[in-house]
């Protein structure tokens, strides 16, 4: 599958046809301004601003599409990228699509650690994942690969426990399953090709990671404006980690001033409480699209 030259001008992505990852793949992929549609109906589509293609495939395939260079880009989940152990470097982890690999018995059982599975049978969609976690323990196991509905064999006797994804745990608590031990903790990766890139999609790739950054930074901050006494800045600006100094603009009242700043969304809520006893007031928070630093 290796092409043999990089002929196309065009950085080429791989992304999630139809699946958990696709939504928030596009999503992103529209928030950095990249535009394109129809990609329900397409297994390529063209984008109009950027020079991108996007190959749409089943999640699976695409650790191997990039491996091979066939795509220069991908966003996968990290499971499928160690099931297929492929020869590709991770750019960015993107935290969504979290889930971890777990392993799982019946809850009324006598597996209750992963060293009770010697000699047992697990299903699994990932045979090579679970493999190497047992022999790394020296624990012989037998495995059971299937590709879908894995949660019900215990019930149909077929294994004695399973290696699956999980995010909640509810599909396991109702097949009556338990949770053992988590084997992997996934979450969707943009992978890149160790092919040689032409010079200019290698500046592709860089631009295309600086506007992925600004993305990742702003949705993950808050622009927040309030009002406050003009004594109460020392205090506010301790208070506030702001990213860089905050803008203080007089009001009209001439001992009130107000004050912007961006901060981080886990550190807002924590800080609110502060802010007020401190004296602020009308405290706005306002979603930020993109923040280039
Ligand atoms: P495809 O047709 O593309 O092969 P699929 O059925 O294998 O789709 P999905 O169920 O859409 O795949 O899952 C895609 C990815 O979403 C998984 O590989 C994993 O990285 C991530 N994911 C997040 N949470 C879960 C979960 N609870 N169960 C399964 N996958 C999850
Ligand atoms: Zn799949």
């Amino acid at each position: 599958m290796t092409r043999s030259k990089d002929s196309s001008t065009s950085l080429r992505i791989a992304i999630q046809k139809s699946g958990r990852l696709t939504d928030k793949t596009v999503d992103l992929l529209h928030g950095i301004g990249i535009d394109f549609d129809n990609y329900k109906r397409n297994l390529m589509v063209k984008t109009r601003n950027f020079d991108v293609e996007l190959l749409l495939l089943r999640d699976d395939d695409i650790p191997e599409y990039v491996q091979d260079g066939v795509c220069d880009l991908g966003f996968v989940g990290a499971n499928e990228i160690h099931e297929k152990e492929a020869d590709v470097t991770v750019l960015r982890g993107l935290n969504y699509g979290n889930c971890r690999l777990s392993l799982a018995a019946p809850k009324d059982g006598s597996i209750k650690k992963p060293e009770d599975f010697a000699g047992k049978t697990i299903a699994t969609s990932y045979p090579n994942i679970t493999s190497r976690f047992f022999t790394e323990k020296g624990i012989d196991i037998n495995i059971l690969e299937i590709s879908g509905a894995v949660e019900i064999t215990p019930q149909l006797e077929v294994a004695d426990g399973i290696s699956d994804l999980v995010s909640t745990g509810g599909t396991l608590l109702a097949n009556g399953l338990e949770e053992i031990s988590t084997i992997l903790e996934s979450e969707t990766k943009l992978i890149r090709t160790n092919q040689e890139l032409s010079p200019g999609k290698q500046e592709l790739v860089e631009k295309f990671l600086v506007r992925i950054d600004g993305y990742q930074q702003a949705k993950q901050s808050r622009y927040i404006m309030m009002n406050a006494p003009k004594e109460a800045i020392k205090t506010i600006r301790e208070i506030i980690p702001s990213m860089k100094s905050p803008t203080i603009v007089p009001l009209a009242e001439s001992d009130m001033v107000a004050i912007h700043t961006v901060i981080p969304i886990k550190r807002f809520w924590i800080v609110m409480e502060e802010l007020k006893a401190a004296g602020a007031s009308d405290i706005v928070m306002l979603p930020i699209e993109s923040m280039i630093l």
